[in-house]
């Protein structure tokens, strides 16, 4: 167990396999693993126009602060910065809410007397705004449908004043007069801003451009990291990045993307760059997020089983055949370890990750999917004996399931989603992949969820030797209706709704079949409290199914209405008193909602003549110590 503040739990991560590197796989390693610390300060920009501003004040007091320690004041500052450096600024990293500080205004006054503010490019006022008015920057993503999602968003991806219609019809004659079957990724890699006649344009991420000192540090980590590189093929993909990140222009991020999913033979690989769009409230414009990996052999056996059986799943799918892809190629499937995570994964880390995310790409050219298993088990370890089954599952014999199959079908589920799930399918011929825009992201994840719960229970699986028999999936079902009716509620705060697309995902799927099956599942109460009871498995398989093919179509069609429709009635609202109970009865558990991780630290070893003779990995770093390292070393904006 590490450190433990507000809601969140840090947990620390082994790296197996580094310490037997060849020295040059090392290196790679460590440059790689310096290209994804050095992009850090893009992503606290993009995510508050304030964010490094106030991270730069907030950690000048913390280091040069004097007073007691034992004041309420000083302890609600402590947790506020750690807060702020969980989430890469000021707002929740899974709610989006600006935080409340618990100190007073007082404190902070005095502790800025002695400061000049105008070094941090701050006033008074401003800062005390920002930190203490909770109707300043209120939310990081808006997506409450009605409201302007821009206007109402305080992330740093659109001007100020910038409205979503004008953002939408700026976006959309881009992609009018974009190629039609191999479109770039618009609007992915820059800010939308005004000119000064008010027409709009794009300033883009790039070196001599947006974050231009920051993306040049990385590519000087880059070129070094190139010298390493494992194979011929591996170092094409970092020059091709290099380029990109030169460049800016969308085209080679895509020949970059095409070479990175064509290189399988390293045991090394890394993502680096603009990535993800769960940050954009119109899912367009990427958080930046960097890691390194090193391949697991032992559990990559399962993955691949699953992929060269892709077109097996690809063909016994219960979705519309017109829907299906006729060709099911290259999804790339293994299991890793993570050597370093940074940006958008830092500290709070996916556990699956598949890409690229351009949808022709992955059509032409496939994906590459991967389970982070160093990450899982560094869940699992903290999760058993947490108290939150005895107190959840409905009864001995479930809880019995879960002990003995739910690790294997915890791993398997993420395998399939991410492996198969996500690669699945095809749009119809002219379908906009943004047709389904703020929903889009949503609809995605279950659509990868559910294709993992309707094959988890598949005896092909067992054929496989994937699942030891044909009860094991039953373990799944369970926990992650339990997760989806119940326990994923733990992470909402009383009176919020969900916001999160894999939370909401979650929701969905599980309220959907709550609502249509109700001889399959049922919520049931018992000494006052709610559990989830499943009484017919087989059954739950067939609503899954259902669910998935409907979900297929709304995607393959670009079904905006129908999509709005499943997500606003199954994946927002919860059920006040449910959330209520949930939370009391969590709260005596006394468990954190949130994990995130603390980086392994990697340092260069020399010999008496200046020669690198080893990188040493040490993983005793604290939190904060942590944090105040990566703001002085990798400072960069
Ligand atoms: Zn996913």
């Amino acid at each position: 167990m590490t450190e433990r503040f507000a809601d969140i739990q840090l947990l620390r991560y082994e790296v197996p396999g580094f310490s037997s590197l060849p020295l040059r796989q090392k290196l790679l390693v460590y440059y790689l693993a310096e290209a994804s610390l050095l992009g850090r300060d893009i992503l606290w920009d993009q995510n508050c126009s304030y964010g490094l501003r106030i991270r730069n004040v907030l950690e000048t007091i913390y280091t040069c602060y004097d007073g007691p320690r034992d004041t309420s004041d000083w302890q609600a500052f402590v947790v506020y910065l750690k807060r702020v450096w969980f989430s890469n600024g000021i707002h929740h990293h899974y709610s989006y809410k600006k935080f409340q500080p618990g100190f007073s205004r007082e404190f902070l006054l005095k502790e800025t007397e002695s400061l000049d503010l105008s070094e941090f490019l701050l006033t008074k006022e401003e800062l005390m705004e920002i930190i203490f008015n909770p109707n300043v920057m209120p939310k990081r993503i808006n997506q409450t449908d009605g409201e302007d999602l821009l206007l109402t968003s305080s992330c740093n991806y659109y001007a100020e004043g910038i409205t979503s219609a004008e953002a939408e019809t700026f976006y959309s004659n881009l992609r009018n007069k974009a190629d039609k079957k191999r479109p770039p990724m618009i609007g992915l890699n820059s800010r939308l801003e005004r000119n000064a006649d008010g027409t709009l344009y794009e300033n883009v991420y790039r070196s001599g451009g947006l974050y231009g000192t920051a993306i040049d540090r990385i590519c000087e980590a880059l070129d070094i990291a190139r010298q390493y590189a494992e194979n011929d093929k591996q170092r094409a993909v970092i020059d091709k990045l290099v380029e990109f990140y030169k460049s800016g222009n969308l085209k080679d991020f895509d020949d970059y993307a095409i070479l990175w999913v064509e290189e399988t033979l390293g045991e090394i690989d890394f993502t680096n760059g603009f990535t993800e769009v769960y940050g954009d409230p119109l899912g367009l414009k990427a958080s930046w997020e960097g890691y390194v990996n090193i391949i697991d052999h032992e559990a990559t056996r399962r993955a691949k089983a699953l992929s060269d059986n892709a077109e097996w799943f690809e063909s016994n799918s219960p979705i519309d055949s017109r829907f299906k892809k006729t060709e099911c190629r290259g999804v790339s499937a293994k299991v890793i370890n993570a050597a370093i995570l940074g940006g958008d994964l830092y500290p709070s880390s996916a556990i699956g990750i598949n890409l690229p995310n351009s949808n022709w790409i992955r059509e032409e050219y496939g994906s590459k999917s991967v389970t982070i298993a160093n990450l899982t088990r560094a869940y699992n370890v903290a999760a058993r004996g947490s108290g939150m089954r005895e107190e959840f599952v409905i009864d001995d014999d479930t809880k019995k399931l879960l002990e003995h199959y739910g690790d294997i079908c915890d791993d398997l589920h993420t395998d399939l989603h991410e492996c198969l799930g996500h690669g699945s399918g095809k749009l119809l011929p002219d379908v906009d992949s943004e047709a389904l825009r703020s929903y889009g992201s949503t609809i995605e994840e279950a659509r990868a969820d559910l294709f993992g719960l309707y094959y988890i229970a598949d005896p092909k699986l067992v054929e496989l030797n994937l699942t030891p028999d044909a009860e094991a999936y039953k373990a799944q079902y369970y926990s992650y209706l339990m997760n989806g009716l119940l326990t994923q509620m733990i992470r909402i705060e009383e009176g919020q709704q969900l916001e999160e697309a894999h939370m909401r995902n979650r929701a969905l799927i599980s309220n959907w079949v709550l609502e249509h099956y109700p001889t399959a599942v049922q919520i049931v109460c018992k000494n006052d409290k709610h559990f989830v009871c499943i009484s017919n498995y087989p059954l739950l398989r067939r609503a899954f199914g259902e669910l998935l093919a409907e979900v297929q179509r709304i995607k393959s069609e670009g079904d905006f209405a129908a999509a709005r429709n499943l997500v606003e009635q199954c994946g927002i609202k919860l059920n006040p008193k449910l959330h209520r109970e949930i939370l009391k009865r969590h709260k005596q558990l006394n468990l954190a909602p949130y994990k995130g991780f603390i980086n392994p630290k990697y340092e260069l070893v020399r010999n008496e003549e200046g020669d690198i003779i080893d990188v040493s990995i040490s993983c005793d770093e604290a939190y904060d110590e942590q944090m105040l390292r990566y703001s002085k070393q990798y400072k960069t904006l």
